[in-house]
C-alpha cells in the first residue's frame, strides 16, 4: 500500500533500473523485478499514467570519441521490453529524459499507461542536482514516488530534487524503499539484543565509518576477510603477504581500544586459510592468523574461527552483515562465508533479523542460495553502507 492518494493522478516514480545490458539485452533483471510491486499498486490504487525515471551506468564519463553520448550503449530502451514481458502489460518507452517532447508523449499516453523515460543521466544536471532540470520532471506528473534505493545516498536532480517540487500529501516512499528503510531502522534504531554486526571485504579503509558507527550500537563486531589481517599485524601478529593497509594500522589499534572502552565484542578470526598464491589452484594449508608464514596470504578464515563466528551469531537477535569472510568468487576459499551464510540463516530461524547488505555479502548470499533464509537482503550496495555508517540520505530526508 502506498500511504497517499495516487487515484487519477500521473504518477513519477523514480526507480532504480541501473541494470547490466549485454547485447541490446538485460543480463540481470533483479532490480527491475524489485519495482514491480510498486509499479502494479499504484496502477491497483487507481494512478492514471505511471512515469518512470531511472539512470543507467555513468554515460557522461564515456562519452564517444566526437563528445556525444553514447546512445547505443546507456540507453534504457532495453528495459522497457523487458519490464513489459515481466509485468505482462505494455511500457512505452520515451526516448527523451525530459523536455517538451516527453512532455507530450506523457499527454498524449492513453490512461493507464506505463511510460518509461530515456536515461536521467543523459542530462548534465542529474548528478549535479540542478533544480531547472528536475522542476521540467515535476511537471510530467502529480505526484512523486521514490523508490530507487540504490541512490538515495545522492541529492540527484531525479529523486531528491525532484521531491522538493512536491508536499507531503504528494510524495512517498515506494514499496521497496520502505523495506529497506525499515530493514535498515530495525537493526539501527533499539535493535533486539544481543546485536551481532559481521563485517568482511577487502579494505579496513572501506568500512572505518561503518565499524565507528557499530561501535555505539552492537555487541558484537565480527571482522572477517583481508581486512581482518591488518587488525591482527595491528596486535602485533605476522600476517605474510596477506592484504594488509600499512597506513592503517594505528586506527585499527585504536578501533580496538575503543570497542574494549565501550564493552563491545570484537571478534577476529583465530586461524586462516592461507594460499601460496592469490588463486583457485593454490596450495594451502591452515595456519592461526598471527603466525602466517612468510610467501602465504590468508585468503579464508579456519575452523575455529567459523565455530566462534557462528556461536556469536546464533546467540544473536539482530544480525548485519557486510562483506564476506574470505575471497569466495573461489571455491577453495569460499567455506568461511558459506558457513557464516547459514549460521545467519540458522540464527533466522530462531527468530532474529538479519539484514545483509553491501555489495558482495549479497552475491555471496545469492550464491549460496540462502538469499530465502535471511530476513531481508538490500538491493542497493552504497546507499546500504552510507546508511549503516550513519551517513546522509538526502532520497530518504527528502521525502520525510
Ligand atoms: P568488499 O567489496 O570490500 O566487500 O570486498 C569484497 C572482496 O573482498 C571480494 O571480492 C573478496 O574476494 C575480497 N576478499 C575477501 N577476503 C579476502 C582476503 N582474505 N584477501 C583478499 N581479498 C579478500
Amino acid at each position: 500500500m502506498i500511504k497517499i492518494d495516487v487515484k487519477d493522478k500521473d504518477v513519477l516514480v523514480r526507480v532504480d533500473f541501473n541494470v547490466p545490458i549485454k547485447e541490446g539485452k538485460v543480463s540481470d533483471d533483479t532490480r527491475i523485478k524489485a519495482a514491480i510491486p510498486t509499479i502494479n499498486t499504484l496502477l491497483d490504487q487507481g494512478a492514471r499514467k505511471i512515469i518512470l525515471l531511472s539512470h543507467l551506468g555513468r554515460p557522461l564519463k564515456a562519452l564517444n570519441e566526437d563528445g556525444s553520448l553514447n546512445v547505443a550503449k546507456f540507453s534504457l530502451a532495453p528495459v522497457a521490453p523487458h519490464l513489459a514481458a515481466l509485468i505482462g502489460k505494455p511500457v512505452l518507452f520515451v526516448p527523451y529524459v525530459s523536455g517538451p517532447e516527453a512532455e507530450k508523449a506523457v499527454a498524449e499516453a492513453p490512461s493507464g499507461s506505463i511510460l518509461l523515460l530515456e536515461n536521467t543521466r543523459f542530462e548534465a544536471g542529474e548528478e549535479k542536482g540542478k533544480q531547472e532540470l528536475a522542476e521540467k520532471w515535476a511537471k510530467l506528473g502529480q505526484v512523486f514516488i521514490n523508490d530507487a534505493f540504490g541512490t538515495a545516498h545522492r541529492a540527484h536532480a531525479s529523486n531528491a530534487i525532484l521531491a522538493g517540487f512536491f508536499d507531503a500529501a504528494h510524495k512517498s516512499f515506494g514499496l521497496l524503499m520502505q523495506k529497506e528503510v525499515e530493514s535498515a531502522q530495525k537493526v539501527l534504531n533499539q535493535p533486539e539484543r544481543p546485536f551481532t554486526a559481521i563485517l568482511g571485504g577487502a579494505k579496513v579503509s572501506d568500512k572505518i565509518l561503518l565499524i565507528e558507527n557499530l561501535l555505539d550500537k552492537a555487541d558484537n563486531i565480527i571482522i572477517g576477510g583481508g581486512m581482518a589481517y591488518t587488525f591482527m599485524k595491528a596486535q602485533g601478529g605476522k600476517i605474510g603477504s596477506s592484504l594488509c593497509e600499512e597506513e592503517k594500522l594505528d586506527l585499527a589499534n585504536e578501533l580496538v581500544t575503543k570497542a574494549k572502552a565501550k564493552g563491545v565484542n570484537l571478534l577476529l578470526p583465530v586461524d586462516s586459510i592461507a594460499a601460496d598464491a592469490f588463486a583457485a589452484d593454490a596450495k594451502t594449508q591452515l595456519v592461526m592468523s598471527n603466525q602466517i608464514p612468510d610467501g602465504w596470504l590468508g585468503l579464508d578464515i579456519g575452523p575455529e574461527a567459523v565455530v566462534t563466528f557462528s556461536d556469536a551469531i546464533k546467540a544473536s537477535k539482530t544480525i548485519c552483515w557486510n562483506g564476506p569472510m574470505g575471497v569466495f568468487e573461489m571455491p577453495a576459499f569460499a567455506n568461511g562465508t558459506k558457513k557464516i551464510a547459514e549460521a545467519v540463516a540458522a540464527a533466522t530461524k530462531l527468530g532474529a533479523f538479519s539484514l545483509v547488505g553491501g555489495g558482495d555479502s549479497v552475491a555471496a548470499v545469492n550464491q549460496m542460495g540462502l538469499d530465502d533464509e535471511v530476513s531481508y537482503v538490500s538491493t542497493g550496495g552504497g546507499a546500504m553502507l552510507t546508511m549503516l555508517e550513519g551517513g546522509d540520505m538526502p532520497g530518504i530526508s527528502s521525502i520525510g
